[in-house]
């Protein structure tokens, strides 16, 4: 049978089952009721399954020709903590959570892929390894590395899809290079000195060494790494202080540090260093005590370009060359660290659509995706693994 054929019958199925994870969204690492269905529904298929990878994710092994290549295929399972405002018939059950990033299509579209894959195995001249994520929003594809996942059979290769809202439903976009931002999320400590705001003499004021850490760290950006390469530095917490009239012991700033380029041994950049650097030298200036955590860190989703040129193939036999389109954005995605370990590419499928009301931004509480083009992420899946191995 013809497969773009037999992934069109497909289209009630996969719509019925990401509003069945939309109705019921699960956490990070929560994300029980949503792996049970998956290895279920991957047992079914006939592939060998593991669950409990990296706490919730699950992983489905197609194994065809042992000493030929494997590819990986990767969604993410997890929803976000927001309440939907949708008023759709498979509006969010889980008070306070939601899929607001299109992680439930996801979910649908790799199985239904798995499904087509499986029926059409004859066709596959090495192995395919479904993987399913947990814990995308904060991290877990290290975990899941950390854990094995590239191993036994070892991966060759990776794809992943993002729905995205921001590009128009019909379009896909695949790009070179760092597609998305290597990201790190920090929390820096400032002590001083308390005291009477009349005499700052007898005190360290750590309010004022914040706002010059604030200040300073721009630099980074404008003045120490190369202005092509894509740098925000951004604070999205300051506490400190009780009353108008104390200087307080205490600061706490916390922000992100986004950047569009490789930052491994041989980089010049180093963002990270960099900020450590200044923020040290500017306590050193204040004379006040600092510490710096990490909440969360990933390197940038990197697109291999001999494998981007194979998902450009798949993509344009799907919408068509003057649907493709290029972009990058400087928003995290933990698909990064698979990156950095095997080729691979992450490309978006366009899911806005206006008159449907699925342009709302990624994490919106009205966020929804165009399930017309649920269809499209299968075919992406399925053609660029059948490509991935007839090269
Ligand atoms: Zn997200
Ligand atoms: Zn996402």
């Amino acid at each position: 049978m013809d497969i773009l054929k037999r992934i069109e019958e497909l289209e009630d199925e996969v719509i019925s089952l990401r509003r069945d994870f939309h109705k019921h969204p699960e956490m990070g690492f929560k994300e029980f009721r949503t792996a049970e269905i998956v290895a279920e529904y991957l047992r079914k298929c006939g592939l060998e399954v593991e669950e409990k990878v990296a706490k919730t994710g699950v992983v489905g092994l197609l194994k065809v020709k042992e000493d030929g290549k494997t590819l990986m295929l990767r969604a993410d399972m997890d929803a976000l903590p927001i309440t939907e405002q949708n008023e759709v018939e498979y509006k969010s059950q889980n008070e306070g959570v939601m899929h607001a990033c299109g992680h439930d299509g996801h979910t649908a579209m790799l199985l239904a892929a798995a499904k087509v894959l499986s029926e059409n195995r004859d066709q596959i001249k090495g192995n395919i390894k479904f993987v399913f994520q947990p814990n995308e929003e904060t991290e877990a594809a290290r975990v899941m590395i950390n854990e094995g996942v590239l191993k036994n059979p070892d991966v060759d290769a990776a794809l992943a899809a993002h729905l995205w809202t921001p590009i128009e439903s019909g379009k896909i976009a695949v790009s070179d290079g760092a597609v998305m931002g290597g990201l790190y999320e920090f929390e820096v400590k400032i002590t001083g000195k308390g005291g009477h705001t009349s005499a700052p003499q007898f005190s360290i004021d750590p309010i004022i060494t914040a706002s010059d850490i604030i200040q300073t760290v721009q630099i980074i950006q404008s003045r120490e790494i190369d202005p092509l390469k894509a740098t925000v530095i951004m604070f999205g917490q300051i506490n400190g202080g009780t009353a108008t009239n104390i200087i307080p012991e205490e600061v706490d700033l916390r922000g992100t540090i986004r950047y569009l380029y490789r930052d491994d041994e041989n980089s010049i950049e180093k963002p990270k260093q960099r900020f450590e650097r200044i923020v040290e030298q500017v306590c050193r200036t204040h004379q006040a005590e600092y510490e710096i955590n990490y909440v969360a860190a990933s390197p940038p989703v990197y697109n291999n370009p001999e494998m981007v040129k194979k998902t450009r193939e798949t993509a344009e036999k799907i919408v068509g060359r003057e649907n493709l389109v290029d972009y990058t954005n400087l928003a995290g995605e933990d698909f990064g660290e698979f990156s950095l370990e095997v080729p691979s590419t992450f490309f978006f499928i366009g899911t806005g659509n206006k008159e449907k009301g699925t342009d709302y931004p990624h994490h919106h509480p009205k966020f929804n995706i165009d399930e017309d083009t649920l269809l499209t992420g299968i075919k992406m899946h399925v053609l660029g693994a059948l490509n991935y191995f007839n090269n």
